[in-house]
This record gives C-alpha cells, sequence and structure tokens, in this order.
C-alpha cells in the first residue's frame, strides 16, 4: 500500500505567492526575487510531504497562476495576438505567462487577456485555451520537467502532474467555427508525447494525468478517443506509469471506459462518489493490473477526516484486490483547501471546541498517512492512539450543543408549501405594488453597492485595530449612507439603496451575524491568480441571533421619502461561497440559511421598507456537474429562495439578482423562484442573455443590465437606449426596468455618478417614447 497526494496549495501558507507576485507586478521585485520566493514555496510543500511520510509526492502542482495556462504554454496554444509579445518585443517567459493571464498595456502594446472561468464546481478559477481551426502545437517550455528536476536536486522522486491531453482540449474555447477542438487531439498528443518522453528519460516512473472531464457527460466519441489516446501514451512511452485522475463527480457511464483504459492507476474520488467503489469492486479488477487510488480525504472541504468510514473503503478494496494495489490519497488536488489549521491562533474565534473538528491542508495529508498506517499495520502504537483521537472528535461533534439547535431543526422540519410561496401570484401582487410603489414606466434602480473607497475600507480597519471606536466608525458609516442617498436623489434614482458601505463581503457581512457560523484568520485559498479568498466555514445550525441589516436600511430609508431597497443575499449564495458543514445535506443547511433570510425580510418589511432585493448570483454556479443531478438541486435550491422570499405581504416586492450566468437551461426554475423583479447581468452579451426569457414569456419583471460595471468607462445614454430597445423587442415594456450589471463597489465615484446620471436620462428618454 502506497500514499500520494494529487497536488498541495500552491499560494504559500502566508500567501507568500500572492505578495510575490503582486509585487513583481508593480516592479517592486525583480525576476529573480520572484523566482526565488516561487522555489521556497515549492520546496517547503516537497519537504512537509516528504517528512509526513507521503510516498509519492507531486510537482508542477505549483503554478505563478494556473495549471491550465501553464499547459497552453507547454503545447504553444499561444493565441496569436500575444506573437508580437513574444518575437518583436521578445518578452521574457514569466512576462507573457502574465501577459496572457492579465492581459498587457505598455510600451504601445495592449493585448487583452484570455478568458477565465470556473473550474468545474469550484471557486478555482483557470484561464480558458482557445484554438483555431488550423491550430498546431509544438513543445513551448517544458515546466513539469523543470520542476520534476528541482525536486530530485532536493532528493525527492516527484510524481509530475499534467492537466490530461482530453480534458485540455475540452476546457478550452473554439475561437472560430469549422472545427471542434476535440479533434485537435491528433496534433496535440504528440506533444504530450515528447512531454511524458523526456520526464521519463530524467528519471520519473509516475506521471499523474489530470482527466477530470471523465466526471461530465460526454459522449461515445470522446470516449473512444479517451481509449485511442491512453494505447497511444502507453505504446510510446512504455513503462511509465500513468496515474489516471479524475474527481469531483463519479465517472458514470464513462466507467467502463476509464477502467478499460492501460493506465498503471485508476484514481476515485470516494468523497464525491463513494458508491462506485463497490461497483468498480464488483467487475473483474481482482484479475486486471490496475492499481486503485482511493480518494478518501476531502480535498474540497475543510473537515477533518473520519478514519471509521474510510478504513471501510480500504478494507473493502484490499479484500478485493490485495494491499499491493492500492493507493490512498486525497479526493482531489488540496489546493481547494487552505494550507494550515496551525497557523489558526486566534481561540477567541476558531475555539479548540470547533478547530478539533477540522483540518487543513497539512493536517490532510498527515491524515492520508494516518490511515494507510492502520490499514497496513505500520507504525502500530501511534495510529492507535490516532485513530481514539479521531473517533472522539467525530463522537463530540455528533452530539455537540455547538452544533445541534433542536429548534432550528423543528422549523426547518414544520416549513409548508405555504411558507415556500408568496400569499397570490405575480399578476395579484402586481397590481399591490404598482399601487404601493408608483413607480414610473423603466423604473431605475442599482444592484446595491456603492464605491468601497480606499477610505470606507480603511475605516474599517481601523476599527479591527482599535483606531476607532465603534461609534467613530458608525458615524462615518452613517455620514457615506447620508451622501449617497442625497446624490441619488439628485439624480433622480426611482428606488434607492443604502450603498453597503459598511459591508465587507456579501457573506462574510451575514454569516458574521449568523450562528452556525465560524471565520478562520488566515484560512485562503486560491480563487484566481493572486486572488485568494477566505470563506466563512459553516459549522452548525444556522440561526439568526438577531436583525442583520435593519438598522442601516432604516436609517437610509429615514432619510428620503423615496424608496430604499433593503439589501440581502440569498441562501444559495451564502451556502455556495462558504465551507459547508458535511454531517448533513446540503439542502437541510441552506433551508436554515433560508429561514434566517426569511426572518430578515420580514424584519425589513416590519421596518417600512417596501422593496427587497435578496441577491443570489451563485445559484447557477451551484449546478451539479452532471446534467442527471439537476433537478434535485435546483427542486431545494428553488424552494430555499422562495423560503426566504415569502413571508412578506403581496405589496411588498421582492428583487433577486444574478450576475454572469446563461439561463437557457434553468429558465423554468428561474421563473419558479417567483420574484417580483429580477435583475441580470446583461450588457456583455448585447441583451442576448434576455432571450432565454423572452422565449419562457418570462411572466415577472426584469431588470437587464444597461451597463458593465467591470470597466472605470462611462457609457452613454444613446448606448443604453439602445440596449433598452433591444430589450423591448423582446420583452414588454411594462416588464422593464433600467439598471446597472451588478453592484458598483469595485468602481470609482466619478464614473459612478456620470454613468447613473447618463442611465437616469437613458430611462427618461424611453419613457418619452412610450
Ligand atoms: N448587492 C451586491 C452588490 O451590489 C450584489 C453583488 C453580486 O451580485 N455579486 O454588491
Ligand atoms: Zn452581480
Amino acid at each position: 500500500m502506497q500514499t500520494h497526494n494529487l497536488g498541495y496549495p500552491r499560494i504559500g501558507s502566508q500567501r507568500e505567492l500572492k505578495k510575490a507576485s503582486e509585487q513583481f507586478w508593480t516592479g517592486k521585485i525583480s525576476e529573480q526575487q520572484l523566482h526565488e520566493a516561487a522555489s521556497h514555496i515549492r520546496k517547503g510543500n516537497w519537504l512537509l510531504q516528504q517528512t509526513t511520510g507521503i510516498d509519492l509526492i507531486p510537482c508542477n502542482d505549483f503554478s505563478y497562476y494556473d495549471q491550465v495556462l501553464d499547459t497552453s504554454l507547454m503545447v504553444g496554444a499561444i493565441p496569436a495576438r500575444y506573437q508580437a509579445l513574444i518575437h518583436e518585443k521578445q518578452l521574457p517567459h514569466i512576462d507573457l505567462l502574465f501577459a496572457m493571464a492579465r492581459g498587457y498595456q505598455k510600451d504601445g502594446y495592449d493585448v487583452t487577456a484570455m478568458e477565465m472561468t470556473k473550474w468545474f464546481d469550484t471557486n478555482y478559477h483557470y484561464i480558458v485555451p482557445e484554438f483555431t481551426a488550423n491550430q498546431t502545437f509544438y513543445l513551448h517550455h517544458n515546466k513539469a520537467l523543470a520542476e520534476f528536476n528541482e525536486a530530485k536536486a532536493l532528493g525527492i522522486a516527484a510524481k509530475p502532474v499534467l492537466v490530461g491531453p482530453i480534458s485540455y482540449l475540452l476546457l478550452g474555447k473554439e475561437k472560430e467555427s469549422g472545427f471542434q477542438r476535440v479533434d485537435l487531439i491528433q496534433q496535440l498528443l504528440p506533444v504530450y508525447i515528447e512531454v511524458l518522453q523526456q520526464l521519463q528519460a530524467a528519471g520519473a516512473t509516475f506521471v499523474q494525468l489530470d482527466e477530470p472531464c471523465l466526471a461530465l457527460n460526454l459522449g461515445d466519441k470522446e470516449r473512444k478517443i479517451y481509449t485511442e489516446v491512453y494505447n497511444s501514451i502507453q505504446q510510446q512511452v512504455p513503462g511509465l506509469h500513468i496515474i489516471l485522475a479524475s474527481y469531483f463527480e463519479c465517472y458514470g457511464e464513462n466507467l467502463d471506459t476509464a477502467l478499460s483504459l492501460p493506465v498503471h492507476t485508476l484514481h476515485l474520488d470516494l468523497v464525491r462518489c463513494p458508491a462506485q467503489l463497490s461497483d468498480i469492486l464488483s467487475t473483474n479488477i481482482a484479475n486486471s493490473p490496475l492499481h486503485l487510488s482511493l480518494g478518501v480525504v476531502d480535498g474540497r472541504n475543510i473537515w477533518k477526516n473520519n478514519f471509521e468510514t474510510s478504513l471501510q473503503f480500504i478494507q473493502q478494496a484490499v479484500a478485493t484486490v490485495g494491499t499491493d494495489r492500492i493507493w490512498i490519497a486525497p479526493s482531489c488536488s488540496l489546493l481547494h483547501v487552505p494550507c494550515d489549521l496551525d497557523a489558526e491562533k486566534n481561540e477567541q474565534v476558531l475555539t479548540p471546541g470547533i478547530k478539533q473538528w477540522l483540518a487543513f491542508a497539512k493536517q490532510k495529508i498527515q491524515e492520508v498517512v494516518t490511515l494507510k498506517q492502520l490499514a497496513s499495520g505500520e507504525n502500530k502504537e501511534a495510529a492507535a492512539i490516532a485513530l481514539q483521537n479521531n473517533i472522539q472528535a467525530h463522537k463530540n461533534r455528533q452530539t455537540s450543543s455547538l452544533i445541534h439547535n433542536p429548534a432550528v431543526k423543528q422549523r426547518v422540519a414544520a416549513i409548508t408549501e405555504k411558507d415556500a410561496s408568496r400569499n397570490n401570484v405575480f399578476a395579484t401582487r402586481k397590481i399591490q405594488q404598482h399601487a404601493a410603489l408608483q413607480l414610473p414606466l423603466f423604473p431605475t434602480t442599482t444592484i446595491g453597492s456603492f464605491p468601497q473607497t480606499p477610505e470606507v475600507r480603511s475605516w474599517r480597519a481601523k476599527l479591527k485595530k482599535g483606531e476607532l471606536t465603534q461609534a467613530q466608525y458608525d458615524q462615518l458609516i452613517a455620514d457615506e449612507t447620508t451622501a449617497s442617498i442625497r446624490w441619488q436623489e439628485e439624480v433622480g434614482i426611482d428606488v434607492l439603496v443604502h450603498g453597503e458601505f459598511e459591508r465587507n463581503d456579501m457573506v462574510e457581512y451575514f454569516g458574521e451575524q449568523l450562528n452556525g457560523f465560524v471565520f478562520s484568520q488566515n484560512g485562503w485559498v486560491q480563487s484566481y491568480g493572486s486572488r485568494c479568498v477566505k470563506p466563512p466555514i459553516i459549522y452548525g445550525d444556522v440561526s439568526r441571533p438577531a436583525a442583520m441589516t435593519v438598522r442601516w436600511t432604516s436609517f437610509a430609508q429615514s432619510l428620503t421619502s423615496q424608496l430604499v431597497k433593503g439589501m440581502l443575499t440569498g441562501p444559495v449564495t451564502i451556502l455556495q461561497w462558504s465551507f459547508v458543514r458535511n454531517d448533513q445535506p446540503r439542502s437541510e443547511t441552506c433551508t436554515q440559511i433560508a429561514l434566517a433570510i426569511r426572518d430578515e425580510v420580514v424584519d425589513l418589511e416590519d421596518a417600512g421598507i417596501k422593496v427587497i432585493q435578496i441577491d443570489e448570483p451563485a445559484i447557477r454556479e451551484g449546478l451539479p456537474l452532471r446534467k442527471e443531478n439537476w433537478a434535485t438541486y435546483l427542486q431545494w435550491a428553488v424552494r430555499a429562495f422562495r423560503i426566504s422570499a415569502s413571508g412578506v405581504a403581496d405589496a411588498t416586492q421582492i428583487h433577486t439578482h444574478m450576475c454572469y450566468s446563461e439561463f437557457n437551461d434553468i429558465i423554468e426554475h428561474i421563473a419558479h423562484m417567483d420574484a417580483d423583479v429580477i435583475t441580470i447581468e446583461c450588457s456583455r452579451s448585447q441583451m442576448e442573455l434576455l432571450d432565454a426569457f423572452a422565449e419562457f414569456k418570462y411572466p415577472n419583471e426584469i431588470g437587464p443590465g444597461v451597463y458593465d460595471i467591470h470597466s472605470p468607462r462611462v457609457p452613454s445614454q444613446q448606448e443604453m437606449v439602445a440596449l433598452m430597445h433591444k430589450a423591448q423587442a423582446v420583452i414588454p415594456a411594462e416588464q422593464l426596468w433600467v439598471n446597472p450589471d451588478c453592484g458598483l463597489k469595485t468602481r470609482g465615484w466619478p464614473e459612478t455618478k456620470a454613468a447613473l446620471e447618463e442611465m437616469v436620462n437613458a430611462a427618461k428618454e424611453l419613457r418619452l417614447a412610450v
């Protein structure tokens, strides 16, 4: 029995890589210093895994930005727009890499970045490869070889990790029509073969090829390509042991293909798909030479492994295939969890009671090693103590009063269909709302946040450090809110917002006030490039001890006779952007959050707020990877939203907001959410996203975003009128609102004011024309 790891976090336990890259970008450190910081992180990760006792340690899991971008550079898939930077400007490799990731505007060059998108259902974003019809590939940069040699120099025979060739193609995008990217495999495979041969020549015996696309719904064509490609690799690089890794879902209908590939080891994500172990063991696996890598330690979440459960899996596998062909591993790369729980020193925040239930990356590799010891009888005494401690920790988690709140559980169990529905259908509510709100045609509003200027953020920092008292901080927030209300009145916006100045982040702000949430101090996870996020940890039953937003919303409303919209984050988004407890279904946790938000909605209504927005930007990204699981998710996710929104009278108008989502395949579910108004990001697609709503004959009101908030560029009145005309061509005018794409927190005030003035004028122009 052996242990291995699929990948270790690359940002460094103190976010060293973030700091070094950002300093390099602003010219504060040299390329040499950046490389030194990176090699320090790699070395630290390798030595840590070695001393912990991992048998096969990954290399090339490091990246300056993203492993898919690294793959594009490896195989020379560098889009045409960067060629001048390479040949004319002679940009060094590291600058080319960052130019592709972030764009390049310097010395007369102006080249846009490559697109970025979410890596499967994680919050990690990769750089999308771009392919053309006559795409060619060549070995441009063998980073895997460099890292292998670097580890070798430290005495570590590492396992290079590569994005597998088929997943690499499938994760990319065709930049012109007339071909299918997966057919480029003929041109791509020789480059992979060359890379693998070079690795073998340098002494590598194992290589991990990540093919997570095997977890998706593939067709026969793709499955056939998998068979051909892996046979070809086996023939052309004989003797190199390939570990084929897929994760995040079951192999599903791709399982037979996966099992038939001539690879050394097949990795299984037994956290996301525990059932597939029995399926595999019931095949002819006992008589095949295939090794199985059992991904029993959750690489996606921060909970301590349950040793008893994992040992059952391991023993079940050993009983069929024997110990020699079993590997123990995390379920996927540890990229998706924070580095080190030991770095959490503040016991006031992360109390020992909760901390004992957690494991970050460093703790998880120890778990992998301990599981092997327990299963194979090595290091008996220490392993037995570890097992007892583990059993104890789980026992006390199961019964802990910190987690379990019977009142919350009872309330969830008692929810009725009526609780998940407004009193009347939209057609009826609409009449009451129009009478109560007296809004013009094409009402204008914004999505919630106004600029979080450096000053606003500095107040929060000073409050934390004790340099401002709570009263001083509150006064500053009150002044900023007042100014924003005054200014919105002057511009003539119809439904005002308070500006969200008091909020650090749309999930953290609520998590900090809800029971059942805890925050780490240093639990950073890479989101993209140098950007890291620190997701809240939902450890227990969620409840709301007190109103969370009433104070600032009421304050804003007290300043004006105009309508002020209350602003909340929805249950699905709070769930999606947190580390969620794994001792009950996600749907249950989501429903608990929904009840807390529902109470807040009712409190806002009681305080006289007539329009309330419940943001759900993450509802689409929560969709399961396999289509057969969509219906179940959508059922509970939509229900959670409806529970949160349905405690109010017909005349109270509920808004929701979503961004950067495609709606085509889920439009009926969006409609079933039954928000009175939905605002969506739309401007970048030139209103195309509205087509799904038009085709569905979406009955409620819609605010298609009329300008992109990601750029400081001020859109003109005519541009926005033109976009709204496109909207009016497919959606009746009475249903339409006018608003930006999303919140304005990342913008500055000058462009925000200028753009919203143009937007209000656009709405006025539209009204005249009706
Ligand atoms: N109300 C939030 C804001 O305006 C919405 C943010 C989002 O959609 N991501 O900032
Ligand atoms: Zn948004």
